[in-house]
C-alpha cells in the first residue's frame, strides 16, 4: 500500500510541472489507472516514430514522391500561378512522438499537456518535409498549413514552423481549427482562390472527407488508389488518428478480442 501511495505521489509531482489548468483537473482520474510504460499499447508505435530508421525512410519516400509530383506539375503548367500544396502539421511535417512519450511516462493521455508541448515550439520537422516545401515554394507553389491544433496555438505553431525553416509561414497561410475538426470547409476556402494540386497528411481527413468507419474507410482508399503518390501523400502514424477510433479502440470496452479473432481465423484449429 505504501508503495502504491509513493507511486501516486511521484505521478502527481510530475504532472504539476505541466502548466495547464485542465491537466490538474484530470490528474486525479488518470492516477487511478496506473500502467507501467512497458504495458502501454502506445509504446511500440511511439518508439517507432522516434527511433526507427524505417519510419525515417518512409517519410523521405513520401516527400521524394511529392517533390517529383510538383516538378512534373510545374513542367506541365509552367505559367500557372495559383497551384497550391496543402499540408497537415502534426505527424505530417512536425513529429510529436516526444509528447506521446510523455503521456506514456506519466500514464496520462491527450489532451493533457498538449498545449504545453505546443507552446514549447520544439517539435522537430519530419524527415524530408522542409526540403519538399522549400522546393514547392521555389517552384512558385502556394503552401497552406491546415491543422486541427486550436486557434490559441497559432503563434506558438508558427514559431515552431519558422524555427524549423518551413516556407510561407504567414498568418493567411495557416488554417487552425476553429469550429470543426472537419478540414473540408478550410480546403474549400482555399480552393476559392487556388487550385489544390497536392495534399499531404497522416490522417485521411487531411486529404478528403473520409469515413471513420472500418471497412468503409478502407474501401474508399481502394477506390482512390490511383491518387496516392500523385495528388495524395500519406505519412505513417501508428500512434493515433481516426483509424483506431473507427475500430472502436478509444472506447472503454475496446473490441480487441474480436478484432484479433478476425485476423487469426485462417489458423482454424492450428496452434490453438
Ligand atoms: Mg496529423
Amino acid at each position: 500500500m505504501k508503495g502504491k501511495i509513493f507511486l501516486l505521489l511521484i505521478l502527481s509531482a510530475g504532472l504539476v510541472s505541466c502548466n495547464n489548468v485542465q491537466q490538474h483537473k484530470e490528474r486525479k482520474s488518470a492516477a487511478v489507472s496506473l500502467n507501467k510504460p512497458a504495458d502501454n499499447p502506445l509504446l511500440m508505435a511511439t518508439l517507432y516514430n522516434y527511433y526507427a530508421a524505417e519510419y525515417q525512410a518512409l517519410c523521405y519516400q513520401a516527400y521524394n514522391v511529392a517533390k517529383e509530383r510538383v516538378a512534373r506539375l510545374r513542367k506541365e503548367f509552367p505559367k500557372k500561378k495559383n497551384m497550391a500544396v496543402v499540408v497537415d502539421i502534426d505527424e505530417t511535417i512536425l513529429n510529436n512522438s516526444p509528447y506521446q512519450a510523455l503521456t506514456i511516462e506519466k500514464n496520462s493521455h491527450f489532451p493533457r499537456c498538449w498545449d504545453t508541448w505546443c507552446q514549447l515550439a520544439v517539435a522537430k520537422s519530419i524527415p524530408g518535409a522542409v526540403s519538399f516545401l522549400k522546393y514547392a515554394d521555389s517552384l512558385g507553389f502556394q503552401v497552406f498549413y491546415v491543422t486541427n491544433r486550436s486557434l490559441k496555438l497559432k503563434t506558438a505553431t508558427m514559431k515552431n514552423l519558422r524555427k524549423d525553416g518551413f516556407p510561407q509561414v504567414t498568418d493567411n497561410h495557416i488554417y487552425m481549427r476553429t469550429t470543426t475538426s472537419n478540414k473540408e470547409p478550410r480546403r474549400q476556402a482555399i480552393s476559392k482562390k487556388y487550385d489544390i494540386v497536392l495534399l499531404a497528411g497522416d490522417n485521411l481527413g487531411d486529404l478528403y472527407e473520409a469515413s471513420a468507419k472500418y471497412p468503409l474507410r478502407n474501401q474508399r482508399v481502394a477506390a482512390l488508389h490511383n491518387l496516392f503518390g500523385k495528388k495524395y501523400i500519406v505519412l505513417p502514424n501508428p500512434m493515433y488518428g481516426t483509424w483506431p477510433a473507427g475500430l472502436g479502440l478509444y472506447r472503454k470496452k475496446a473490441p480487441v478480442d474480436s478484432l484479433l479473432k478476425v485476423m487469426t481465423k485462417s489458423f482454424g484449429d492450428a496452434c490453438r
